[in-house]
């Protein structure tokens, strides 16, 4: 049986300038809240007047459909594949009789999260604006609005609700004003059991199924307990956790997630959630142990390069969550980890008879940086023969701070390799899957880990079976 990962990312998705909101200081005011017949009341108050306003996320022509203008003075529509209010005469209020979109966007997070339980998470993005001088100057973007140097209003959103509201992992009593900063965060409002640990706050649906509800505050315990062990440190900022129902309903199972900050989310529905499945579980564990290293590698500000560079960051997430989950497994995760490692590797296989690794991602096969880049991290760990993938991250943050621009890229990765003594020959190993044209990948593939060490065995069809995987506790 083959563990299959799916991969639903939504970290660096979209480059939106951060509102400039200075504390306590907004531009606008949004005050949100439900109606009787089930719609939401959206209303923006601004501090100046405007004239034309662009929702500084539009990629999705969702609101079209859904929002519903209510100021007669003015007009709402799409326009240049934006949504945009235009004023007939400068104007300081607009609202809206709003449905609340609860369908999954692409490459945007869904707009309202129900869960299971009755409650409810508001993704307070989705009503961030863009202020223009006019219509015309919204038509003449040429290149989308991220290439618009204009920045988002400093916002604050209001919601008012009977429910406990839950925001940055702390409950807030009745009324809630917040600053709407940079991409936002959700904003649950419910009465879904919230738990609190040290780390991190976890809302986990109420309507879970008990095999999973019961234990996965536990799970998650154990998986920001590992880290803060592996890593040696704490998180600086609390990280929160929701996990939601959409019902056991639908055939097999059907999840989606992503990060905000320190939010980590998922919604999860479907009839194979009703029956316990180590499958499920490790793929939520998965899902969380990897978005929580990532909130380790960005602790000291450091920042990831994109694209080209994106195996180093997401294929070290890999490589320690796998072995996370692993290592609370009876067997130490063996047959887990072969099956991990088996598809890993042929997937790393298959994107680079395609081509080098560093271009994946306009190959469409993105996916391939969290294989090929779970490999390299697993050599780069076996070439180290004093250092562990944690310790070799350590200097590698070390050395992204020390630097004017903070970024973790392959630059710095190679330098930090050379620091902590690869030889040129390792290094240039795994340079060759990242830059050149293979004649034979799978051979690069088996080299690499031969020569860090990992002893990699095959069956005789040439699945990878087992590999001497690292026990990064014990070391
Ligand atoms: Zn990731």
């Amino acid at each position: 049986m083959r563990y299959l990962v799916l991969f639903f990312s939504l970290v660096s998705l979209l480059a939106i300038p951060a509102a400039a909101a200075q504390s306590g200081k907004a531009d606008a005011l949004v005050s949100v809240a439900p109606q009787e017949d089930g719609n939401w009341h959206v209303a923006y108050t601004f501090e100046e007047p405007q004239t034309a306003l662009v929702f500084a996320r539009s990629d999705n022509n969702y609101r079209s459909a859904t929002w519903q203008l209510e100021t007669e003075e003015a007009r709402f529509g799409r326009v240049n594949d934006l949504d945009v209010i235009v004023f007939d005469d400068p104007a300081k209020e607009v609202s809206f009789s709003i449905v609340p979109v609860t369908s999954t966007l692409v490459a945007d997070y869904t707009p309202f999260i129900p869960f299971g339980d009755g409650g409810l998470a508001i993704y307070e993005g989705q009503f961030a604006l863009v202020p223009f001088e006019s219509l015309e100057a919204v038509e003449e973007i040429e290149d989308g609005l991220p290439s618009v140097a204009t920045e988002p209003l400093a916002m604050r959103i209001a919601i008012s609700a009977d429910t406990p509201i839950i925001v940055d992992g702390q409950p807030v009593e009745g009324n809630l004003q917040h600053e709407i900063a940079g991409d936002g965060t959700y904003i649950y409002l419910g009465d879904s059991e919230v738990e609190q640990f040290d780390s991190f706050t976890a809302i986990l649906d109420a309507s879970l199924p008990a095999w999973l509800g019961d234990r996965f505050a536990g799970d998650l315990q154990g998986i920001f307990a590992g880290l803060e062990a592996l890593w040696g440190f704490e998180l600086s900022e609390q990280a929160t956790v929701f996990l939601a129902s959409r019902g056991l309903t639908g055939k097999g199972m059907s999840n989606t997630g992503g990060a905000l900050d320190n939010l980590l989310m998922m919604e999860v529905s479907g009839e194979a959630l009703a029956e316990p499945d180590p499958n499920t579980l490790f793929y939520l564990q998965w899902f969380f142990a990897h978005e929580a290293v990532h909130l380790f590698q960005t602790d000291k500000d450091v920042t990831f390069a994109s694209g080209e560079d994106a195996w180093i960051h997401e294929g070290a997430a890999n490589t320690m969550a796998y072995n996370l989950i692993a290592a609370g497994l009876p067997d130490g995760g063996e047959k887990f980890l072969s099956s991990v490692y088996a598809s890993a590797f042929e997937e790393c296989v298959a994107a680079l008879e395609a081509g080098p690794l560093e271009t994946v991602g306009e190959r469409e096969a993105f996916s391939a940086n969290y294989a090929c880049g779970d490999l390299i991290a697993l050599a780069t760990d076996g070439y180290l023969k004093r250092k562990t993938l944690y310790q070799f991250w350590d200097r590698l943050i070390l050395n992204a701070v020390s630097m004017d621009d903070t970024e973790i890229n392959r630059t710095l990765y190679f330098t930090t390799m050379q620091l902590l003594g690869a030889t040129r020959a390792e290094r240039t190993r795994i340079r060759d899957i990242v830059e050149e044209d293979l004649d034979d990948p799978r051979e690069a593939l088996t080299e690499l880990l031969k020569t860090a060490g990992l002893n990699p065995q095959f069956d005789a069809d040439g699945t990878l079976v087992k590999l001497d995987w690292p026990d990064y506790a014990a070391e």
